[in-house]
Formats: C-alpha cells, structure tokens, sequence
C-alpha cells in the first residue's frame, strides 16, 4: 500500500545521502537535551546507512530561529548526543550550504557521519526557495526523507530538494505510513476511533475523515461539552466553541445516518474552578450545574469507553479525555491510556498531547504505535496530502 520509494529500494553504496530528521528536541535554559526520543527514532535509518556504505549527510531545524543565524538553536547539543547514541563521531558543519560544507561532505568516507547546522538559520528554508534548495541539493547523490514531525510543511529540506535527487522516505517514515495508513484505509474491525482535546474546531477535518471509516467514534474532552451543547443540555461554565454548536449537531446526525456508533460521555466529572484544587464531583451528562465546569469524563464513561476500547481490533485515539495535566481529572485519560495497553489489537495513539499522556501515565511502550508527528499526524489523519511525503519518488 505503500507506493512511495524506501531506502532498502536505492543503491546507497558509496553514495552521500543526505537524511532530513527530525532533531527538534526538547532542551532546558542551559541547552541540554531533556528528551532525545526524536534522535533515538532516526537512528534506524542512520544505521541502515552506514551498514550499506553511505556516507550520510543529516540535516534538521531546531526551534524557531526565524530565518537568522542564532547558536541558541545551534544543533551542537544533538550533534554531541547523537554520537553518543551511535558510538561514532558526527561531525558538526557550521552552516547549511556553502564552500566550507561542500568542503567537509565532500571529504566524508563511507560510513562517516555529518550534521549540517540548523536549516532554519535561513530563511529560504522556510518559503521552500528553489536556489536553496538546489544548493542543498548539490551536497549530496541523494535525498532521504525520514521527518515525519515536518512532512505537513513544504519546506526546502523536506520537499523543495527532492526536486533534483533521486528520493525515498527512510524507516521511520515508512513506518508511520504503513501503520497509519492500514488503520486509515483497511483497518482490522472494529475500528474505534477516540477523539478529546480541548477544542472540536481543531478535529473538524479528522471527525470528517474518520466518520466515513470507523465502526465506533468516541468523543470525550473539552470538545464533548460542544457536542452537549448541541443535544441541549445545560453545559454550565465548561469550554464551549459557541460557533460550533451547529456544526456538532450535523456531526450527530451524519454519525446517525452512516450508521456509526458516536458515543458521548454519558457523566462528567465537575469542578468550580479550573483548578486541581476546587471542589469536585462527578454528574451525569445532562446534569451540570450552572455554576460548574467539566473537566473530565465520568467513572461510568470510562467504564464504558474501556470496555468498546479493549474489545476493538483498531484504535486510533487522539485528543485526552480530561485536562490531564492535573492530577485529579487525569483518570479519564488514565483508564482510557489503560484500556488502550490492554487492547490485543493494533492501537495507534495519533501524537501530540495523547503521546506525553500515555508516556507521563507509564503506557506508552504498550502501544503498537506512538506517531512522531503531531500536526502532521493530524493532517495524515484528515487524509491531507503531505508535501514532504508526496515529493518523494514512487515506487
Ligand atoms: P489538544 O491539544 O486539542 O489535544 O487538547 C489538549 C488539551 O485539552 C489538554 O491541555 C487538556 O487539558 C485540554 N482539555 C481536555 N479536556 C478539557 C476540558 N474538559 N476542559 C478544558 N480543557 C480540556
């Protein structure tokens, strides 16, 4: 299913390869890297590289230099941990492009390893200029795309190169591809689909998609109060998308009229304030007070959710149920992250705020798939085109 070229496809014996990654990781105020899961999700394509000859040239941005040169957003840090992790020495270019670059790659031996400095230090990166991508381009025989965290954004190391190398997605890619894509496209069923968050406007595009393929939708988050709000119930002070109320009950109905199973939460924990602190109770849906907000599913609704969840062949859950980042309305997202590790089929958590819950929660090696992108998930889940994915050559 998937049609895109691989690197176990091309020739790399011999050949300088440049790896756009993903090397945008977390560091505190004195640039220390405080998760390297980004570096440590690349390194099968680095090593695949290696064995097989290339001489690998990996390019990446870092934060949000804006276009200028910035050792704030230096790679320095990565290039140093990402020795670590492969036991060899990464050299470290101190620009993108130019002589001095051309000069260091061109010197590179089989097997050797070198990190170009941030690709945002330009700003031509960003607006996908042509020249620079050319000049990026002329470092190496050829592209490998294995960012999936940037595959969302034309950029010029993600989709302008590919335009003058040969090019292929590198493993990590093709992983997401192919695991997301069988949920997406020939899921094993029941396929249940978990959708929280704070907001419904920024799933509009994954409800639409998801609607047409699953057997069972469940929704769950701030985003539910809206879905209440458009069954008339009183929602109290809880997050509400006032503008779409309407689109909520069209969602209803069309869940309705495919026959999808769209389950809401049925009771809602409740609290005064937003707080961890305020007082609390659990209500059943149509029961808020005015004075109250929710603030995570209900004990029964994570029963419910867990039991659909564990039965299921597919999951594929974004968006937590609760604001989990507070202890005592993290139990809806917990039970749910719970029910997921025990599920015995293909459970896929779609990035973002799901994935640091499920690692904060301890479950997250229990899922057969964490997706590295957030918004790039997102949009793979909307079935969007990602331009980085779509410049690679097909099979
Ligand atoms: P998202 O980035 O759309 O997946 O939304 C995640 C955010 O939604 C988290 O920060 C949660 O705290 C928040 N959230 C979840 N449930 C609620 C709720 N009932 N009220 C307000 N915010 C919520």
């Amino acid at each position: 299913m998937l049609n895109k070229k691989s690197i176990q496809e091309i020739d790399v014996d011999g050949k300088k390869v440049l790896v756009r990654v993903d090397f945008n990781v977390p560091m505190d105020e004195n640039g220390t890297i405080t998760d390297d899961r980004r570096i440590r999700e690349a390194l099968p394509t680095i090593r695949y590289l290696r064995e097989h000859n290339a001489k690998v040239i990996l390019m990446s941005h870092l934060g949000r230099p804006k276009g200028k040169f910035n050792m704030k957003y230096s790679l320095k840090p990565v290039a140093e941990r990402l020795s670590k992790r492969l036991g060899t020495d990464v050299t470290l270019a101190g620009d993108v492009i130019g002589d001095a670059v051309q000069t260091i790659a061109g010197s590179l031996k089989d097997g050797d390893v070198m990190l170009l400095e941030n690709v945002r230090f330009y700003e031509e990166e960003e607006r996908n200029d042509k020249e620079f991508s050319k000049k990026l381009a002329s470092l190496g025989d050829i592209y490998v795309n294995d960012a999936f965290g940037t595959a969302h954004r034309a950029h010029a190391s993600t989709a302008g190169i590919a335009e003058y190398l040969p090019s292929t997605v590198g493993f990590l890619i093709k992983k997401e591809l192919e695991i997301m894509g069988k949920a997406l496209n020939t899921p094993e069923r029941p396929f249940v689909a978990v959708l929280g968050g704070a907001k419904v406007s920024d799933k509009i595009g994954v409800i639409e998609n998801l609607i047409d393929k699953v057997d069972t939708l469940l929704i769950g988050g701030g985003m539910a109060y809206t879905f209440y709000k458009a069954m008339g119930y009183e929602i109290g002070k809880s997050i509400l998308e006032a503008d779409k109320v309407e689109l909520a009950g069209e969602i209803l109905k069309k869940a309705e009229a495919k026959g999808v199973k769209l389950l809401l939460p049925v009771d809602t924990v409740v609290a005064y304030e937003f707080s961890n602190d305020s007082p609390r109770k659990t209500v059943s849906a149509d029961m808020i007070p005015k004075d109250m907000m929710g603030m995570d599913i209900g004990e029964e609704s994570s029963r419910i959710f867990a039991e659909i969840v564990k039965s299921a062949r597919t999951v594929l859950w974004n968006g937590p149920m609760g604001v989990f980042e507070m202890p005592n309305f993290a139990a809806g997202t917990f039970e749910l992250a719970k029910a997921m590790a025990e599920c015995t089929g293909t459970t896929i958590i779609g990035g973002g705020d799901s994935a640091a819950a499920a690692e904060q929660l301890g479950f997250a090696d229990k899922m057969t798939h964490i997706s590295t992108g957030g918004g790039a998930s997102l949009e793979f889940i909307e079935g969007k085109v990602l331009p980085g994915i779509a410049a690679i050559d097909n099979m």
